[in-house]
């Protein structure tokens, strides 16, 4: 039994003071502590420069930044500050990496890029890859699911095989389901690939530790990789935010894809010499207060107790898949824990959603950017309820009764009208 208490937690975010509508979409987008907000307006009230002027306002400002990035190498134990890239949320630091790890392979005369990834990625982790794909000599091989997971011996074949690049999601925004890093990065140093993982749904639920070194932290997980992305705005950080680490040495090797700004040391007619890393990679003024806010998000979690979040999250996920799997009409595409993805027989997944949000819930209804996984579970579209450490067992009783309420009723006219306007948004 934990003594955690999701109410008391509420009293640290601003959303629970002013909004009632019950937040269920953390997948997407999480509220934000007021150590966030606090840590964001601060920077904008004074605002500088980083990395490119003498006045003390500046240094400090320079100092803050790149203390903003040791903690983030400490969220995620990366053996140095140096190795953590900021981007604007996972989807940038995916698009940045593909495209560099092949722009390096193709000047250090690779001959073809063989990759693997799988039909459950998000579309983050899927079009840089596919992109490429159309480039020649690129061969890329999409592993298939075993029911809410990647196939691991599907993976296995293809990996008897030399390739050069593995890219797989840590944790599915479809299913919830969770990777084995450690099997995936075994068959991908056997075949001689790098191994990406996107984290962007694993950063709300696990202490990720990168470092075999450090001490496991309470509720953590150990993962394997060369390199990760994960959002700032999924883990109670500020939207638009998030960071790419990749191992020192690989990240030595790549050339960066955005020009501009403060990523060379000199430059003239003939040369470019550029920053050392992680600097090359980020041309241009940064989204400093955004950066300070997901570097305090990190510290706000760091300092939190994330093993009585996890029981509190994956305890209340579970009770949750329970009652929705006893509802008639319901079916589950997720496993047990606090992503739970399903549709209600008689119903649209956009009406629903929107039947939800008259009954004061906001859930994700559509594709939920995993197109291909949909295509692969054999439905069109669902609706998901994401839990954080915030959700309270009544929040979740109060989906389980708008659901059976639901059941009870046929969609409105107004309900489907409303689709009709809102639905090619709703992806
Ligand atoms: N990967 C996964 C698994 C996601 O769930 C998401 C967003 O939902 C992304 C990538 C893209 O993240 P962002 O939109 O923060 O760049």
């Amino acid at each position: 039994m934990t003594s955690f208490d999701p109410y008391i937690l509420r009293k640290e975010f601003p959303y629970f003071a002013h909004e009632s509508a019950v937040w269920l979409d953390n997948a997407a987008n999480t509220q934000k502590p007021q150590a966030v907000l606090d840590r964001v307006l601060l920077s904008l009230a004074r605002a500088s420069t980083v990395h490119r002027a003498v006045y003390a306002l500046a240094e400090e400002a320079t100092l803050v930044y790149e203390e903003a990035r040791s903690i983030l190498a400490r969220f995620i134990s990366a053996p140095s500050k140096d190795e953590v890239i900021f981007t604007n949320g996972t989807t940038g630091a995916i698009n940045l990496f593909a495209r560099s790890l092949y722009l390096s392979g193709k000047r250090a005369g690779r001959q073809g890029f063989r990759i693997v990834t799988s039909v459950l990625e998000h579309h983050s982790n899927y079009l840089p890859w596919r992109m490429l794909a159309d480039e020649p000599g690129v061969e890329i091989i999409i592993i298939g699911h075993d029911g809410l997971g990647i196939d691991m011996e599907a993976l296995a074949k293809a990996l008897s095989a030399p390739c050069d690049l593995v890219a797989l999601s840590l944790c599915s925004n479809v299913s919830g389901a969770w990777l084995d890093s450690q099997q995936a990065a075994k068959l991908a140093r056997a075949a001689g690939a790098v191994l990406f993982l996107d984290a962007a749904q694993a950063v709300l639920h696990r202490a990720i530790c990168l470092d075999d070194s450090v001490a496991l932290p309470a509720g953590g997980i150990r993962v394997a990789a060369d390199a990760l992305a994960f959002s700032g705005h999924k883990m109670y950080g500020p939207d638009g935010t998030g960071a790419l680490w990749v191992r020192g040495d690989l990240l030595q090797d790549l050339v960066p894809v955005t020009f501009g700004g403060e990523m060379v040391r000199s430059v003239d007619d003939s040369a470019i010499d550029l920053q050392p890393p992680p600097r090359r990679f980020e041309a241009g003024t940064p989204n400093c207060s955004a950066i300070l806010g997901f570097a305090e998000a990190a510290r706000w979690l760091l300092q939190s107790p994330r093993d009585e979040f996890r029981a509190h999250e994956e305890g209340l996920g579970r009770m949750l898949h329970d009652e929705l799997s006893a509802l008639p009409g319901a079916r589950l595409y997720s496993v047990p824990g606090p992503l739970i993805s399903f549709t209600l027989d008689g119903w649209h997944t956009h009406d629903l959603a929107l039947f939800l949000d008259r009954e004061g819930l906001c859930l994700r209804a559509g594709r939920l950017c995993a197109e291909p996984f949909m295509r692969a579970l054999g439905v069109p579209a669902l609706v998901r309820a994401s839990l954080a450490a915030y959700t309270t067992r009544e929040d979740c009783m109060r989906l389980v009764r708008a659901l059976t309420l639901a059941k009870a009723a046929i969609p409105g006219r107004a309900c489907l009208a409303r689709f009709a306007r809102d639905s090619a948004s709703m992806h």
